[in-house]
């Protein structure tokens, strides 16, 4: 039996025993160190060699992320450390540290109970620390800290030990302020980090050691030593006193709660569904013999054995030959082969019981989200991410021959990366694909050339614009074609506080009218009451209200109306981009008497054309993607960056010094970072790092608005200039 196999079995008899498993994450701001971290604690594990460790990145597996030198799918490996004389079961997920990606992190958090924060010791908390916190909170995943890089506290600050502890205590209190303000009612005292109690640790991954309270009292090494071992250049010694895995093992096992002790609290954040059903209880008490309930939280395609679809089991246990709904799209299938991975490789066991995470081969339909049950059940709540494409490339098959394979390859990364989206163009039927930023689409074409061997073409990136209104408009009446149906209708801005709520709440879709649950939605969501149960429909967050009285016929054409504020939501009247942030009111209607005289060729263009006369009137504007950037540079690039930044509208916010470097934070509109990357990296040869995270979206600069909206009409072949409100009246 090889190493991985031993382990795997390890695993497997370990699984069933709930108290003695983790589920954890890694979570960091770019370059804090998580991949070095992981690749240690897996080192440890006896699966890469210990002095490659940090080196080797074996968490970073595709090629891409080597040469890339980020982590981007979220992997996830199962350890078997021995703690204290026992032995354990660690599900580690990897997550990746580019915020482009921030989808994936929230995905790996509905797998996971805890997360070990890892903050650099220099830089402290940075934004996208607050972001990973804040994700792991609002899924009730409990926070560990390990502040990483110490050594570069002594060896580029040089700072004595009353300095270091200071840094120290201003980012714990930073830490704890984030958890305080984030986390999960009743647990905001509770989870606080103490390294009174071992949940912090102190350390360098790179160096291969750590500290913590508890670490001290087993090894016998006190603060001081640490401190002068590390001024003397003895590190090594340190690494073999006190190694990094034996303390943050010992720090999870303490105090990340086993899937027993989580799956109370967090079955009723994660499933709404009735608490006291079968699988309810059967979750809540992580019964491995109730039925299975799993979620997805990843899938990924491999040549060899097709789709694997790697999650939670929270009930149940999955095994070989059991049959399993694919919840919510009334597909069944049957269970080919479970397995735990092992690093990159899959590797096969017997089962997995509620409480552990696993894979399943040959799930073809399955994607990230989703609930794997054995009966009916309603689904996990969908992952809560206000984070949207923002960015597209029409891409092109060097070779026409090659083109079923690219549908394939797009088929595929968009199923492994919800946030990555494809679309058909339909005037000109080319393949577009949207996604997070530009280094986002970049890696993703880079995976159809080198790791499908697909020849293409690609555009350059387009930004994709939203359109919104700065007024109301007045009510405003349009005709029906056969000039025999009259509709009334009015638009207004929906305030950004309900607008922010509903998609929080991912609030969607045609509303069934009277409906409870829908008006409770819309409740929740801040509308009052009486329009809440006025909703006929809800696309892009943008809402179609029924605000007349007493007209007959009105429900036989309300489908068309929905029609047709639906496409009219798809495409507004400046640029045909998506419209956000409208309140559409249906005023009044004067229809015709005979039904064949008000169908759809009559209804749906009066509906989606008075909208847009209403978007006109009310100050129709387009909205740009922004995002928050945060570069690090060393003190020489200064000028070189500041100039870049100048040239590209970016508003920046904080500029600090942390030892020789300076850190630069500010909110950049997604068109001005096209070929950021490049620049920045020929002006400071590749000395600067930085992060882009999603920063929603923004009303473009008046000055800009005009050129803009004719760009985008002259690129889809439309007519340069908008029509005046009055033309779609007529
Ligand atoms: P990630 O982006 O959070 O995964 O960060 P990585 O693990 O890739 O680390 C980023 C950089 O920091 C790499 O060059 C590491 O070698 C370096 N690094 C990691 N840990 C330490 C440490 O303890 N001390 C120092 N000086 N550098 C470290």
């Amino acid at each position: 039996m090889g190493r991985k196999e031993e382990m795997a079995a390890a695993a497997q008899k370990l699984m069933g025993h709930q108290q003695d498993v983790r589920n954890l994450g890694i979570v960091a701001h770019i370059d804090h160190g998580k991949t070095t971290l992981s690749d240690n604690l897996i080192a440890a594990a006896g699966l890469i060699n210990k002095e490659l460790a940090g080196k080797q990145q074996f968490m970073d597996f595709e090629d891409q992320e080597q040469e890339r030198g980020i982590t981007i799918n979220a992997a996830n490996i199962s350890l078997v450390p021995t703690v204290h004389g026992k032995q354990y079961l660690l599900n580690l997920i990897d997550t990746p540290g580019h915020v482009d990606f921030g989808g994936e992190v929230i995905r790996a958090m509905r797998a996971v109970d805890g997360v070990i924060l890892v903050v650099d010791s220099v830089e402290g908390v940075m934004p996208q620390t607050e972001t990973v916190i804040r994700q792991a909170l609002r899924e009730n995943v409990k926070p560990t800290l390990f502040i990483n890089k110490v050594d570069r506290l002594i060896n580029e600050l040089q700072v004595d030990e009353a300095e270091m502890q200071k840094r120290f205590v201003k980012t714990i209190t930073q830490v704890n302020n984030l958890i305080r303000k984030n986390a999960p009612a009743g647990k905001e005292e509770l989870w606080q980090v103490n390294p009174g109690n071992g949940s912090v640790c102190f350390g360098s991954a790179y160096n291969h050691w750590a500290v913590s309270i508890t670490s001290m009292t087993r090894t016998g090494i006190n603060f001081k030593q640490v401190y002068d071992l590390m001024k003397t250049d003895k590190q090594k010694e340190l690494a073999q006193k006190s190694p990094l895995e034996d303390t943050i093992f010992e720090m999870v096992v303490k105090h990340l709660p086993n899937p027993t002790e989580a799956q109370k609290y967090r079955t009723p954040v994660i499933w709404t569904g009735e608490q006291e059903s079968e699988v309810g209880k059967s979750m809540i008490s992580c019964n491995q013999n109730g039925p299975v309930a799993m979620m997805v939280t990843d899938v990924s395609v491999d040549p060899h054995a097709g789709d694997i679809a790697t999650g939670r089991v929270y009930s149940g246990t999955l095994k070989k030959g059991v049959k399993v709904k694919l919840v919510g799209s009334q597909k069944e299938a049957m269970v080919n082969r479970v397995g735990v991975y092992m690093g990159p490789e899959f590797v096969e066991v017997e089962a997995i019981p509620a409480g552990s995470i696993g894979a399943i081969v040959g799930l073809r339909e399955a994607y990230a989200g989703q609930t794997v049950a054995e009966e009916e059940m309603r689904e996990f709540e969908s992952f809560k991410t206000n984070v949207e494409p923002v960015i597209t490339v029409s891409i092109e098959a060097k070779q026409t021959k090659d083109l079923p394979k690219l549908i394939e390859v797009i088929r595929q990364l968009t199923k492994e990366d919800p946030n990555l989206r494809a679309s058909i163009n339909q005037t000109t039927g080319e393949h577009l694909l949207s996604g997070m930023g530009e280094l986002h689409l970049e890696i993703n074409q880079y995976r159809i050339e080198k790791t499908h061997g697909v020849g293409i073409t690609v555009s350059p990136p387009i930004v994709v614009y939203h359109e919104t209104i700065t007024g109301t408009s007045p009510e405003l009446e349009g005709k029906s074609p056969n000039k025999h149906n009259k509709l009334l209708m009015m638009v207004e801005p929906i305030p950004a506080e309900i607008q922010n709520k509903l998609i929080e709440n991912k609030v969607q879709g045609k509303v069934k009218l009277k409906d409870k649950e829908w008006i409770e939605k819309f409740q929740n969501a801040g509308i009052d009451i009486d329009e809440s149960k006025k909703v006929w429909a809800i696309e892009n967050y943008n809402l179609l209200v029924d605000g007349t009285k007493g007209i007959q016929a009105l429900h036989e054409i309300r489908e068309l109306v929905i029609q047709g504020f639906q496409e009219a939501m798809h495409g507004g009247p400046l640029a045909k981009e998506e419209v956000h942030g409208v309140k559409v009111t249906l005023v009044d209607a004067k229809l015709h008497e005979d039904a064949i005289h008000r169908g759809p060729s009559q209804i749906i263009p009066v509906v989606s054309r008075t909208i847009f006369a209403c978007m006109l009137a009310a100050k129709a504007v387009l909205q740009e993607p922004k995002q928050l950037l945060t570069i690090t540079t060393p003190e020489e690039y200064m000028g070189a960056v500041s100039k870049e930044l100048q040239q590209r509208r970016t508003q920046i916010t904080e500029i600090k010094n942390e030892g020789d470097a300076t850190i630069i934070i500010g909110l950049a509109p997604v068109k001005e970072l096209i070929g950021f990357s490049q620049a920045i990296r020929g002006a400071a040869q590749g000395r600067v790092i930085w992060t882009a995270e999603y920063h929603g979206y923004e009303i473009l600069p008046p000055e800009l608005q005009r050129k803009t909206v004719e760009e985008v009409r002259k690129r889809k072949g439309m007519d340069v200039e908008v029509k005046p409100y009055h033309f779609f009246l007529e």
